[in-house]
């Protein structure tokens, strides 16, 4: 990748959620925008000249042809496709209302950070790992494991339904560290161990159902693949 890496920022029907993420980075802005080559950014960023890219960042779900002619354009314009936001991810609640489609239904997705929105964080790491020249490394553990690093009570015990066992890490175990049950807005977690979930689930009274309907709030496609069934 060159000294400063061409980069572009998109929004697809979304609420721009992910996008002012970005813009509230407000201690790291300037230095980000040293170290790169802003070609668009429409929301931020009047001059936009647009062409070839090296990478593009992309928020929101393909609901209308607008949205997938600027979304295969970014595509044939950028080395490096990721997607920002559980909406782009999965789908998000757009999916659930039967409008939206995620981006890796139309284009090839190199790298995706789930989230509603996106955490500060992981945004950050992965600017800073391609300004190395490095994909970010994916979170591949659920919420759980961040809930139980914190020494959380686990609220299942407390008569709660949770869905930390089957949604993405990343966001510190958020929710629960306030005493609030995870709802799954970062979308399903790349490896959980579904038998293990079921059967805690369960043992405290829930039904696996029950987890899938609020799963499928924001990442409904998720639990449609095959393999990522928790029933
Ligand atoms: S993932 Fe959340 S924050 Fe991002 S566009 Fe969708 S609704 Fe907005
Ligand atoms: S089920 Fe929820 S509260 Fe319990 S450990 Fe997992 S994330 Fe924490
Ligand atoms: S705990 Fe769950 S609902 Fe809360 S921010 Fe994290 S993934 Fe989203």
């Amino acid at each position: 990748m060159k000294a400063k890496p061409r980069i572009g920022i998109y929004g697809l029907t979304s609420c721009a959620g992910d996008q002012l993420v970005l813009v509230n980075c407000e201690d790291e802005l300037l230095t980000i925008l040293e170290a790169v080559d802003l070609r668009s950014f429409v929301m931020a960023h009047s001059d936009n000249p647009e062409g070839e890219l090296d990478v593009a960042f992309v928020e929101g779900a393909v609901t209308q042809e607008s949205d997938l002619e600027t979304l295969k354009d970014v595509r044939s314009r950028a080395q490096i496709l990721i997607a920002i936001g559980t909406c782009a991810v999965w789908g998000g609640i757009p999916y659930l209302s039967g409008m939206g489609t995620p981006l890796s239904d139309h284009v090839q997705v190199d790298y995706a950070i789930p989230g509603c929105p996106i955490e500060k964080t992981q945004l950050l790491k992965a600017i800073a790992s391609l300004l190395r020249g490095d994909l970010p490394l994916s979170l591949p553990h659920p919420v759980c494991l961040e809930c139980t690093i914190r020494e959380n009570n686990c609220l299942l015990q407390a008569g709660e339904i949770c869905c930390g066992p089957l949604t993405a890490g990343g966001c510190n175990a958020r929710c629960p560290s306030l005493n609030r049950a995870c709802f799954g807005c970062r979308g399903a977690s790349h490896d959980p161990n579904y038998v293990s979930a079921r059967q805690i689930l369960e043992k405290h009274g829930f039904s696996v159902n029950e987890v899938r309907q609020r799963l499928a709030l924001f990442s409904g496609k998720a639990y449609e693949k095959e393999g990522t069934q928790v029933g």
